[in-house]
């Protein structure tokens, strides 16, 4: 064969089929309709987030290994288990994010945000977890994230809950509920710690590996265990609530009094501890039953000691993540849909003229109809087999532009929900259709 070495041989193709490549394990396709549900619910955050002031940021997904072992802490799941790593080119250790706050945190260093400056800033995006995968756990899964920097609170605490309460109320869910516990500062953790220590000593034959392991390194975390064979040697533990220091007592009875005010319903929840070890003071958690065992849709609290721990001047902050995973399985258990995404019209044309002039008349409807949700027939094709395009896209109205139209200067309309008459409209007034059309869904 010319131009092909003699000692190659040449290309033929493969002689069976090619394997199918398969996804990730515990990393999601986002298909329609949820890939719209979640845009959708983007927008809903985004708009909220903006009426309390707050600005948006996107941050890389890598950051160095260093930075999630020094603020997550070495002794989380996280840090110990959870994190994909590796080697760069260059032989340095880099991390997919598992999480935000770290590099929020980094950047605002890196960047100088906070000298003598206030931040309230969210971002979203992809986290990576190495977990088993079930439903509600993915190793790639999705946060919005919110987080004020500069603030000491309790006021910004209350803020951000009574932000995610209303967040709740414009998603049309209510399955949910929220535990507030505080932390207390890092020397009451400290005395707190010993107590710990000292109860869960005394009952080691109870212990499983991992709570065993966290009594030498963290025994707060013992708290976290989702072991129901720990659930009860858990219960007779002392509670840091008891052991709060004074200043740290008034905070979390300010932001208790601040909630009652605003009228949205909690419960203390002396264990709630939280997985990551940077949090003190506040911490948040709203959970539901409606999804499982996976039941813990948003959490957050203050971490007043972090940017310090990652090299920073000391700077008070607080913030809370939404796993959107988990959200959007709430929002489809109780039904509430964030919004329509069907067309309101599926415009149809038969005929090489009438394809032209439907091109024409849908690039004016855009125009004339702001929100206009109009899918135009593209490929050609027989009235009847568009018709059932028509009817397959949710469409609520087939526009209809044939020869009989063409030659009467008018859009046939076919309501496709229900029993009103096909009517035929000048384009005046079929754009004063659409209007009403679009105002009412
Ligand atoms: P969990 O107790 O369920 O493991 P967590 O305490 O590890 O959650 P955070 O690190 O606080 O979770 O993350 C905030 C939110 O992100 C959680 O409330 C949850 O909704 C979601 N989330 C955390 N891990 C996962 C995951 N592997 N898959 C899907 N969503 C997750
Ligand atoms: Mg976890």
């Amino acid at each position: 064969m010319r131009g092909c070495p003699a000692h190659h041989a040449p290309f033929q193709g493969p002689k069976i089929m090619a394997q199918n490549i398969t996804p990730v394990r515990g990393m999601n396709d986002i298909l329609p309709p949820d890939g719209d549900t979640w845009l959708a619910l983007e927008g809903i955050v985004s708009e909220l987030l903006a009426g309390y002031g707050y600005r948006h940021v996107r941050l890389p997904l890598l950051e160095r290994t260093e930075l999630f072992r020094r603020s997550i802490g070495d002794a989380t799941d996280i840090v110990e288990k959870e994190m994909y790593t590796f080697d760069d080119r260059n032989g340095e250790s880099l991390t997919l994010r598992p999480e935000a706050t770290a590099g929020l945190v980094r950047a605002a260093i890196s960047n100088g945000l906070t000298h003598n400056q206030k931040h309230r800033i969210w971002t979203a995006g992809p986290m990576f977890r190495y977990e088993k995968p079930q439903k509600g756990r993915y190793r790639q899964f999705h946060q919005i994230d919110i987080e004020a920097f500069g603030y000491e609170g309790p006021d910004v605490d209350i803020e951000m809950i009574v932000m995610s309460a209303r967040l709740w109320q414009r998603l049309g869910i209510s399955r949910l509920s929220l535990e507030v516990n505080s932390l207390g500062s890092a020397e009451a953790r400290a005395a707190y710690r010993d107590q710990l220590v000292t109860y869960f000593e005394g009952h080691r034959d109870v212990l499983d590996a991992d709570s065993l392991r966290r009594l030498e390194s963290n025994p707060l975390r013992i708290l976290d265990s989702k072991n129901p064979a720990m659930t009860e040697v858990i219960a007779g533990a002392p509670l840091l609530l008891d052991h709060l220091d004074a200043e740290s007592q008034a905070h979390f009875d300010a932001l208790r009094a601040g909630l009652d005010a605003v009228g949205v319903a909690y419960t203390v929840n002396p264990r709630l501890v939280r997985g990551l070890d940077y949090y003190s003071r506040t911490v948040f958690e709203w959970v539901t039953d409606a999804l499982g065992s996976q039941g813990a849709v948003c959490s957050g609290g203050r971490y007043d000691g972090l940017f310090e721990q990652l090299g920073g001047k000391p700077v008070p902050a607080i913030g809370w993540a939404i796993g959107v995973e988990r959200l959007v399985a709430l929002c489809e258990a109780e039904q509430a849909r964030p919004a329509a995404v069907e067309p309101h019209a599926y415009l149809i044309s038969v005929g090489a003229d009438a394809d032209a002039a439907a091109l024409a008349l849908s690039e004016r409807l855009r125009d004339a109809v702001p929100g206009l949700r109009l899918e135009r027939h593209l490929g050609g094709g027989s009235m009847k087999s568009q018709l059932k395009q028509a009817d397959k896209s949710g469409a609520e109205l087939a526009l209809i532009v044939a020869e009989r139209e063409l030659a009467d200067g008018v859009v046939s309309v076919k309501p496709l929900r229900d029993r009103r008459e096909q009517e035929s409209l000048d384009e005046a007034g079929l754009s004063r259709l659409l209007v009403t059309e679009v105002g009412s869904r």
